[in-house]
């Protein structure tokens, strides 16, 4: 399976080697600035699974993440954890094709706009997901 995805201008592309997973829409500070947009769509995949193709991506650290940012135009295209983290966040938007990709919960809603309409049907989080939550609090517990 190979899904692309690129920037706005077509001189950084990219190619996924599975489909995307843990959908959902961030609607934090941190997004929302760095896309110029009320909320951002992510998926997830494990960084083996993103190959790289053109220019390499202009990398910004903040709030101890690193958001990836196409060189040429400036599209917000990946988000890491960490350098190591085992997956790496897509923007949805950025992919070729994004349709098949819905967001499946809605995540950060604590700093939602109130002028987003959430769907009610979607699990919903006040910050990040239960799922990353229980992530860091196992690396924690591994750690001390
Ligand atoms: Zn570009
Ligand atoms: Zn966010």
């Amino acid at each position: 399976m190979e899904i692309a995805g690129g920037c706005l201008c077509g001189g950084t592309r990219y190619i996924l080697k599975t489909a995307p997973f843990s959908l959902g829409d961030c609607h934090c500070i941190d997004c929302r600035r760095s896309c110029g947009a009320p909320c951002v769509t992510w998926g997830s995949v494990r960084r083996k699974d993103l190959v790289l193709g053109g220019r390499e991506p202009r990398k910004v650290a903040h709030a101890g993440r690193i958001r990836s940012f196409a060189a040429c135009c400036g599209t917000h295209l990946f988000f890491e954890e960490s350098a190591d983290s085992g997956t790496i966040d897509i923007t949805i938007a950025s992919l070729d094709d994004p349709a098949a990709f819905a967001p499946q919960k809605v995540i950060w809603l604590e700093d939602r706009l109130p002028w987003v309409v959430i769907d009610q049907s979607l699990p919903a989080f006040p910050k990040s997901s239960a799922e990353r939550e229980a992530k860091k609090n196992k690396a924690k517990k591994l750690k001390g």
